[in-house]
């Protein structure tokens, strides 16, 4: 390897990041000390995974209202965690948020990088962020805009990642020299604001010394990797309501959906025919819901029933009063939405009674 220092050629991004740098919640004012909330940063970073500054915002600011301290969201209960988290998505890092609080209300914030580390959900980079942001360690941090932006830098070859032990041992120099917490966000602000997959390299502070602007190849480096086509799906989404009941799924306890409450979810081919009757869903147009691997064409049903049946297991008659306080996912939240418009043409008996079979106990 034979790069530049990283502090000499990093060296003109701290005064970049002091003239461009936005205030955000969760940034402290003094980028040259310890965080004075080290908790915040944790919260940030967990939201900040997958999700972009601008969505995360606000709900960093709800957050903190409601579970200000480490201690105050170990003692809440799962149901409010994620009822606070309803919407970010990838709903395992409320829940590893959680787990983390707990362990740090339990025994005190980690003192290495091991042990930031060995919280439930940091993985390398979060525990480097953490580390750098928080605590001032000279801990280098690489998530997919910094790897962009040091792979453009030093006109790497292939996949930056593969060389992630290389760059973490280059890059760590320059946070000695200039500060691990200030270099560490000056690199994302960067990567998010202009390195970004199509760069603005005339706002660069980099520009000068940037290999891949000077040989011309910003656009194939670093190279994109081809993505997976998403699978198509087309489903029935439920609302059966009874009494001031409706019928919801209850949460798993682990996967992707664990701690979501969500409706039954049909699969269009997973009924014997089309509901008769299906074909007047008038009132509520159906729409797609599109996750990183799949795409679901999603109908909507409002099923009103005159007394609830036995439910299938997993499934549950609640309070529909209940409803607006139970944690569901995005494409869940849009069926409860939709139950406050009013209501579509009653479908007929034969497609409530293809629906309630598939939703209802064996013997029902
Ligand atoms: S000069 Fe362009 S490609 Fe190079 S680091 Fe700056 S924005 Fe990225």
């Amino acid at each position: 390897m034979s790069w530049p220092a990283s502090a000499y050629l990093l060296a003109p991004l701290s005064p970049w990041f002091d003239r461009v740098r936005r205030v955000l919640p969760w940034r402290a004012a003094d980028l040259d000390r310890p965080h004075p909330d080290p908790y915040a940063v944790l919260v940030s970073e967990l939201m900040l995974q997958q999700t972009q500054v601008a969505t995360v915002v606000p709900y960093f600011d709800r957050w903190m209202a409601r579970f200000p301290t480490a201690r105050a969201l170990a003692e809440a209960d799962e149901d409010s965690v994620h009822k606070a988290w309803e919407g970010l998505g990838y709903y395992r890092r409320a829940r590893f948020l959680r787990a983390s609080a707990a362990a740090v209300a339990e025994r005190g914030w980690p003192a290495d990088l091991e042990g930031l580390g060995a919280l439930p959900g940091l993985g390398t980079y979060t525990a480097a962020a953490v580390g750098a942001i928080a605590f001032q360690w000279p801990t280098p941090a690489l998530d997919g805009n910094a790897f962009r932006v040091l792979a453009r830098l030093l006109a790497l070859e292939g996949d930056p990642k593969a060389q992630a032990n290389a760059l973490r041992a280059w890059l760590a120099p320059a946070l000695e020299a200039h500060g691990p917490s200030r270099i560490t966000q000056a690199i994302m602000e960067l990567g998010a604001t202009v390195c970004a997959p199509t760069p603005s390299c005339g706002a660069c502070p980099l520009a000068a010394p940037c290999g891949a602007r000077r040989a011309g190849r910003t656009g194939e480096i670093p190279p994109t990797a081809a993505r997976a086509k998403p699978k198509a799906a087309s489903l029935w989404l439920v609302a059966f309501q009874a009494q001031d009941q409706v019928l919801l799924v209850a949460p798993a306890a682990k996967g992707l959906l664990a701690g979501l409450w969500r409706w039954p979810a049909l699969e269009a081919d997973a009924l014997p025919s089309r509901p008769p009757g299906s074909d007047a869903l008038l009132a509520w147009p159906g729409w797609t819901q599109v996750y990183t691997h799949r795409r679901e064409a999603v109908s909507p049903l409002l099923v009103p029933l005159p007394a609830p049946f036995p439910p299938a297991p997993g499934h549950r008659w609640v309070p529909l009063g209940d409803l607006a306080d139970l944690p569901l996912g995005k494409r869940d939240q849009r069926l409860r939405d939709l139950l406050a418009r009013p209501g579509q043409p009653p479908l007929e008996a034969p497609a409530v009674e293809a629906l309630v079979r598939a939703c209802a106990a064996p013997s029902a």
